[in-house]
């Protein structure tokens, strides 16, 4: 089928959510992607944070292929080998006690909130608020965007479920201010990726962790972007040196597979027994391989030293691009492969115009360039994305 024809189809088709671009695209190769037009790009998006291993990485390729010839699915009324080695390598890594394995990341953290307020009612009737931070972005289910604290996500599918308040992010006198006895927990993004990339100060962590035992409440940790070496530790927490009590993974898990888990320390999910939390797909063989191999490439191939490296040389050349465009480029702003120039206007036509020349980018929060590409990136392919741009740029700049 021709392109413009598959484009016709699915604007007659599909439900009208995403505002696309006008490529379609057919396949890829490490951090590369290929148009229905044979037209090539790096790929700097990665499927928003999720590709981590970049396009057909061998070794995913074939576990998933394995698994498949194998079982697919068979509900999570038995046992399955996939399942177990993935929940026990997760409580390796993370230092917590119990896994649940789902599709998604809003899923994931639906469950991590219904385990927060089965905590807090332990504790009294009263105990059930749970505080997010503004511009923070935690899905697209009522109870996940209700705790996204941003009105466009909001708007229109009132009424809310109760019992989430909102504070500005990095602002610990705000968040003591909000929280009492009432609070069973406070859910965070380490690095907020959607609403910007902010990074907050190396202390405000370890804050929210104190104030958090102060009051009795969870620390929550959304680490479904930040998660999976982006940050170049396998979870962020582990930079800023706190633990929290739960946290949320998807994206990057299953190298591109759709699979979402929470994590959480024995103490707290010894409040869940039979019965209270299920899902159908949720912890499939198939997922659950795809996350396994993921994660064996990532430590079998150094990919936490690379992202580190490679992170810091795309600072440096973002860096080199906002002293060449003072008038365009603000801030640079990021940890390892999550990674921002911050506009003096919207990007929407910088992203345009590098996908015109070959790279994938993002923006987002509307005047932040976005750059999650996958975790296997060399020095090299930084140079290939930041020529387009430094190209983009110095046609925006006339
Ligand atoms: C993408 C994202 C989500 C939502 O994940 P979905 O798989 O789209 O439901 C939640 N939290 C954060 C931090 C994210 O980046």
């Amino acid at each position: 089928m021709d392109k413009q024809k598959i484009i016709q189809l699915d604007k007659e088709n599909y439900l009208p959510v995403f505002a696309r671009y006008s490529i379609v695209l057919s396949h890829g190769e490490g951090p590369y992607v290929y148009d229905s037009e044979g037209k090539r790009y790096i790929d700097f998006l990665a499927g928003i944070a999720v590709n981590v291993l970049g396009h057909a990485h061998p070794k995913l390729v074939a576990a998933i292929a394995g698994q498949a010839g194998r079982m697919i699915h068979c509900s999570n009324l038995y046992y399955t080998e996939a399942q177990a080695a993935l929940a026990a390598k997760l409580v390796k890594l993370s230092g917590l006690g119990k896994v649940f394995v789902g599709n998604s990341g809003a899923e994931a953290n639906e469950g991590a909130i219904k385990l927060a307020r089965k905590y807090g009612k332990t504790i009294s009737e009263e105990k059930v608020e749970i505080i997010t931070a503004e511009h923070s972005f935690h899905g697209r289910t009522l109870a996940t965007l209700t705790a996204t604290a941003q009105p466009k996500y909001q708007k229109g599918y009132e009424p809310l479920p109760g019992g989430f308040r909102h504070v500005p992010f990095n602002d610990l006198p705000a968040l003591a201010a909000a929280m009492s006895g009432k609070t069973c927990a406070v859910f965070l993004e380490p690095i907020q990726g959607e609403g910007g990339v902010n990074v907050p100060d190396r202390d405000y962590l370890q804050g929210v962790r104190d104030l958090c035992d102060k009051y009795g409440a969870l620390l929550i940790l959304d680490e479904i972007q930040t998660g999976i070496g982006r940050t170049g530790a396998m979870f962020a927490y582990q930079l800023y040196d706190v633990k929290p009590d739960i946290i949320t993974l998807a994206k990057g898990l299953g190298g591109g597979v759709p699979i979402g888990a929470f994590i959480a320390t024995d103490k707290v999910a010894a409040i869940f027994s039979a019965g209270d939390h299920g899902s159908t797909f949720g912890g499939n063989p198939l997922a659950c391989a795809a996350a396994n191999a993921t994660l064996a490439v990532i430590e079998d191939e150094n990919i936490l030293a690379n992202v580190t490296m490679v992170g810091q040389y795309l600072m440096e050349k973002l860096e080199f691009l906002k002293d060449k465009y003072p008038n365009l480029i603000n801030q640079v702003r990021g940890q390892g492969l999550i990674v921002a120039a911050g506009l003096s206007r919207p990007g929407r036509d910088i992203v345009d115009k590098c996908m015109d020349y070959g790279a994938i980018i993002n923006c987002t929060a509307g005047d932040v360039l976005r750059f999650v590409p996958p975790l296997i990136i060399t020095k090299s392919h930084v140079d290939e994305m930041t020529e387009i741009l430094d190209r983009v740029l110095a046609e925006e700049a006339k």
